[in-house]
């Protein structure tokens, strides 16, 4: 089937309906429409049933509940904005159909579908979950960077850089411990 076809028939199928998960996995967007329909069907990736909370319900917690709540990894990269070392994520390799949610809080952030092989060793996405992630700029590295956090938690996730494959030519470049992956 030729992708825009295909991309049609996915977004007529009601939520839910078995999806041929090829081609929604081969699918490589090729114009913004494309993005835009990734972002707008990404609940298509989720598990029949699964319960994941809303950017609407805010998660705030005190520095020692998150402490008690996160392993060390993932709380020296969600909540002191710490990198994780480059490779050492098993989600580099993860290409089975599903969501990647915040591992703080649950929020759904990526879908399979968002996701690229990048080549630097951190899982990467090129576009995201609308109104998962809040930006602000940093400069730990003297030149600007554009920092990313979940939006409903605070916690950190990594940048977003404009290297990107086209057409958004965005690289979010996305800390593994940060993330847990719900296969579909
Ligand atoms: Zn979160």
């Amino acid at each position: 089937m030729e992708r825009r076809t295909f991309l049609l028939a996915a977004a007529a199928a009601p939520l839910g309906a078995a999806l041929a998960p090829l081609p929604l996995l081969a699918a490589q967007p090729v114009s913004m429409k494309d993005i835009e329909e990734l972002q707008k069907n990404w609940q298509s990736f989720l598990a029949p049933g699964a319960k994941l909370p809303s950017p609407g319900e805010p998660l705030k917690l005190s520095k020692d509940e998150w402490k008690k709540r996160l392993p060390p990894e993932a709380y020296k990269v969600l909540r002191d904005e710490g990198t994780e070392r480059a490779g050492s994520s098993a989600l580099n390799g993860e290409k089975r159909p599903g969501v990647f949610a915040c591992a703080g809080c649950g929020l759904p952030l990526f879908t399979s579908a968002m996701k690229y092989e990048s080549g630097t060793g951190w899982p990467s996405f090129f576009t995201t979950i609308p109104g998962a992630f809040e930006t602000k700029k940093d400069f730990y590295l003297i030149y600007p960077r554009t920092e990313y956090h979940c939006i409903r938690c605070g916690g950190h996730h990594g940048h977003v850089f404009d290297d990107g494959p086209p057409p958004t030519h965005q690289r979010w470049c996305n800390n593994g411990v940060a993330l847990q992956f719900i296969p579909k």
